[in-house]
């Protein structure tokens, strides 16, 4: 018979690996229906005594039954949760949050108990740099890949390619034109876990994390990701992820719908706070910081945005047909008649507010052309102003004038810096690092965990990481 261990490692597995598995329901399920009786005796791994629940019937019996042996997957599914916890064994593991839309800022002017603590034992840089456009997919995309969007080609939330059609929120990770950080793990040996990050959803090239959460799913709260991590992390070696990338939701929701300044903001980050401080507690709990380094960084910061620019109407105005694409400060255009370019760039450089390129004529430091995604026309403005719409219901209401957050202007705008804070091994202690660029970040954890970095990366390791290990590697 397969040892008591292997058996309960390789449930453990089989549970991570399940796409569905151990959401709060399933967690539940497992509670309600298992006799904590059956679990005690699991736990003290006297197995015969386990096969005879009520005296005569034997383990053969147990394993013959569908159901008995569904009670027992149950059991064993639930006893990973209660096992004491082990101490970590050597073998790096990085851990990458990012807080959606958490400017660089807002750490300074609330009270955030857990990233205070990650500041004072570990690092702080005073803003990450986002690159163009400074939108969520395509930075999440940029802080997996080291690469900018013209490599990486997610160059927008939302964006046409002329030859494959709309990218809107697609869980397709062919969409990527450069290598994440999980499939660079993977390929060289480092098993990567996901819970939640633009294109990892499906496979790269063949490849994809070990464990991931699918579908994408905005409702499941950060509690269970927590938890989740902890559970990948409680895994034996050998099965246990090296890299673990989760996206939170940040405060971008209530920055967009009510500007960077509301105190709402202060709420929900004091929210995402209080699970970061219980992912810190099992942390402590399991003494792994000697082989565990965590970032808590974001994709972009937040402006306040009071004016809407509707780029259509003054298109429109001149019989110009356009699909738009918009992003906060940029916006793709894709014109109906592309023989009317030079007509609908002469009207739009004469609108105020707005910068309008032809497309391949961006400047290139902005790095964000793409020639098949790019559109014919890139509209730029600045804050207060914004190319995204209000909602229909706020244009009924005539609330054009209410504040609002907006992200999407130029990456070295103030208001676009991201948060960076790192804490753990090969982490310094208190050190404050002026910038971060978010194309280093993938570099930075490849470097942690002894790997090459992505195969498309253009950023480098940032210095103050990693050069308390040996040569940057795990010894
Ligand atoms: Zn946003």
């Amino acid at each position: 018979m397969r040892g008591f261990g292997t058996l309960c490692n390789e449930l453990r597995i089989e549970r991570d690996r399940s796409r569905t598995a151990v959401d709060s329901v399933v967690r539940k399920d497992l509670e309600n229906q298992l006799s904590f009786r059956i679990a005690r005796r699991f736990r003290s791994g006297d197995q015969e005594h386990l096969g005879r629940p009520s005296g005569a019937r034997g383990w053969h019996r147990l394993r013959g039954g569908r159901f008995w042996l569904r009670q027992l997957r149950r059991g064993l599914a639930l006893l990973t949760l209660l096992l004491p916890l082990p101490a970590l064994a050597a073998g790096p593991v990085v851990i990458v949050l990012s807080w959606d839309g958490t400017r660089h800022d807002y750490p300074e002017r609330i009270s955030l108990p857990a990233l205070e603590r990650m500041a004072r034992e570990g690092i702080r840089a005073a803003r990450l740099v986002p690159v163009f456009p400074v939108n969520t997919f395509t930075n999440h995309v940029t802080l997996a890949t080291g690469a900018h969007a013209d490599r990486h080609g997610i160059v927008g939330n939302r964006f046409h390619d002329r030859e494959r059609g709309r990218f809107d929120y697609s869980d397709d990770a062919s969409w990527l034109e450069a290598e994440p950080l999980w499939v660079a793990a993977e390929r060289q040996g480092v098993r990567a876990a996901v819970f939640f990050w633009v294109g990892s959803e499906t496979d790269w090239n063949g490849i994809g994390a070990s464990y991931r959460r699918t579908p994408f799913d905005s409702a499941i709260p950060e509690s269970q990701k927590v938890d989740q991590i902890l559970a990948w992390l409680d895994l034996p070696d050998g099965a246990r992820p090296g890299l673990i990338l989760s996206w939170w939701h940040g405060c971008d929701s209530v920055g967009h719908r009510r500007g960077p300044d509301h105190p709402a903001v202060a709420k929900q980050l004091a929210r995402q706070d209080r699970e970061l401080a219980r992912l810190l507690a099992g942390l402590d709990a399991r003494d792994a910081w000697a082989t565990t380094t965590l970032f808590v960084l974001s994709d972009h910061g937040m402006a306040a945005a009071t004016r809407w620019i509707e780029v259509a109407e003054i298109l429109k105005s001149k019989g110009i047909g356009a699909r738009i694409f918009r992003g906060g400060g940029t916006a793709y255009l894709h014109l109906d008649d592309r023989h009317r370019r030079e007509r609908a760039l002469s009207l739009l450089s004469r609108a105020e507010n707005i910068q309008a390129y032809a497309s391949e004529q961006l400047p290139a430091k902005l790095r964000g052309y793409h020639p098949k995604r790019s559109g014919d026309i890139i509209v730029l403005t600045r804050p207060p102003y914004s190319f995204s719409r209000p909602s229909l219901i706020e244009r009924a209401l005539g609330r054009f004038g209410r504040i609002r957050g907006a992200h999407g202007y130029a990456p070295d705008h103030p208001a676009m810096g991201a948060i960076f804070f790192a804490l753990g091994r090969g982490i310094p202690r208190g050190a404050r690092l002026a910038e971060v660029r978010s194309i280093d970040v993938a570099p930075s954890v490849a470097r942690l965990l002894g790997i090459d970095p992505p195969r498309h990366s253009e950023g480098r390791p940032i210095s103050a990481l990693g050069e308390m290990l040996s040569g940057g590697v795990e010894p």
